[in-house]
């Protein structure tokens, strides 16, 4: 069972299909979305929004997009929702709230890069407080100095022991060295494998052991081959089968709702 722990699609009709010249990248329908992971093997995703990210004021109805997606192929769209932690108190909790128990989504995911605030918000501690309460764990997007870098997404897994919480990027290809100490202390931080490179991954696996690392491409924003080269990577590391299994699947289903997570 292959899961790819960081994908996007476009739940937003006006956005899709087109390439946007802010953001460079073209977004696929569900159809597509669908078949382009399926030609890579991967047996289904964790699936993030794409504009709503940008787009505060959609978030909502980005949120209701996922979840029509999800109802269209139960097994292989496993949504995450987002809130903007700016958002009044009222409505931050209650969009959370809605995404867990109404949507019964799978976490909530942050890229605060994009999204333009702190890991240190207020917003994010309400984030957490709803989150824990509610079982849901966090992806946040990290390796970008601003707001996010590999250290504060660790930093806040430390403020929080009872998140879970996984840093979407691993640190990229130059944060990457801060996650190793951080996923060694603290029990609920986990590592997504979509950005450091083949040698940084094998630095990972073989500081860390496979329990914390889960494979992610960032497949769905664009060509579908960021997927299967970040599957080969996962292919080419030195580890044992059993080990790879829990980095491109096991690890993943263990924040799956209803999975016994
Ligand atoms: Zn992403």
């Amino acid at each position: 069972m292959i899961i790819d722990a960081h994908t996007h699609l476009e739940p937003l009709a006006d956005y899709q299909g087109e390439a946007h010249a802010a953001y460079g990248m073209a977004t696929v329908g569900l159809q597509t979305y669908l078949r382009q992971f399926e030609e890579n093997g991967v047996d289904a995703c964790f699936t993030f929004m794409r504009m709503g990210l940008h787009l505060e004021s959609r978030i909502p109805e980005s949120n209701d997009g996922l979840a029509r997606a999800r109802d269209s192929a139960p097994d292989r769209v496993y949504p995450w929702g987002t809130v903007h932690p700016a958002w009044p108190e009222k409505k931050l909790r209650s969009e959370i709230r809605r995404i867990a128990k109404v949507l019964g989504f799978h976490g909530l995911k942050f890229v605060p890069i994009v999204q333009g605030y702190p890991m240190s918000a207020v917003g994010m501690d309400i984030v957490a407080e709803e989150a824990i309460d509610l079982e849901l764990p966090v992806t946040s997007h990290d390796g970008s100095p601003e707001y996010c870098s590999a250290i504060q997404i660790a930093y806040y897994a430390r403020k929080y022991p009872k998140l879970r919480v996984i840093s979407a990027h691993g640190g990229l290809r130059e944060l990457w060295p801060d996650m190793i100490d951080a996923a060694k202390e603290l029990a609920n931080l986990w590592i997504c494998l979509s950005g450091p490179t083949q040698w940084a991954i094998q630095t990972l696996y073989d500081k860390l052991g496979p329990k914390k690392l889960l494979f992610g491409s960032d497949g769905g924003l664009g060509h579908p081959a960021i997927t299967t080269a970040y599957l080969r990577r996962i292919e080419r590391l030195e580890a044992p089968k059993e080990h790879k299994e829990m980095i491109l699947g096991g690890n993943a289903l263990n924040f799956i709702k209803g999975r016994g997570a």
